[in-house]
């Protein structure tokens, strides 16, 4: 059976993951859309694990590690964008791979893209490389998303708001969806 590994970016309290006035912390979306997609990859027969926690933010050595110990299938980092500290006109989606990383981790990244891109509507930022711990220390596809800028006012907004958290979610599992079953298992 698949594993697919959730990984809610960072924890409830770590410091400046939040828009500008505060109101949004960077981790309660990134933990609600996980729940989410938790629960669409269930319906699909898809085993779901979390690399975080809601109590605590999990250092990203536990969480790599804890990956590459259950031998996941793919490693999917969910995350809300920031530009600076203060508001600005940054805004979009996109997805990162590592530079090296393999044709599995960039068909993944790509199909999430175009799903996150198409479901909300938002500018494509396209699939982009980064030298990120979660996607250079798992031995397995690892993708990091970023679904929309805290520091874009109107992002922000969507970001807080439960349908927009619910397009994204439903956007990455069928992403996922489509990943495994094209062929990967
Ligand atoms: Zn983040």
């Amino acid at each position: 059976m698949t594993k697919i590994m959730i990984d809610a970016g960072h924890g409830p309290d770590t410091a400046g993951k939040r828009s500008p006035d505060g109101a949004l912390r960077e981790f309660s979306f990134n933990s609600a859309v996980a729940d989410l997609v938790k629960q669409y990859l269930i319906e699909e027969g898809v085993t779901v694990i979390f690399a975080h926690k809601e109590q605590e933010d999990v250092p990203l050595a536990a969480r790599t590690k804890l990956a590459n110990n259950m031998k996941v299938d793919a490693f999917v980092s969910i995350h809300a964008n920031a530009f600076g500290g203060d508001w600005n006109n940054a805004n979009g989606i996109e997805t990162f791979i590592y530079p090296t990383a393999s044709k599995e981790s960039y068909a993944l990244a790509a199909l999430i893209q175009n799903s996150l891109v198409s479901a909300c509507n938002r500018t494509d930022r396209g699939v982009k490389k980064a030298d990120y711990a979660v996607l250079r220390d798992t031995r397995m596809p690892a993708v990091l998303l970023e679904c929309g800028f805290m520091t874009n006012r109107e992002e922000a907004l969507l970001l807080m708001k439960k349908t927009y958290r619910i397009q994204c979610a439903k956007a990455i599992a069928f992403a996922i969806t489509a990943w495994i079953y094209r062929g990967k298992k």
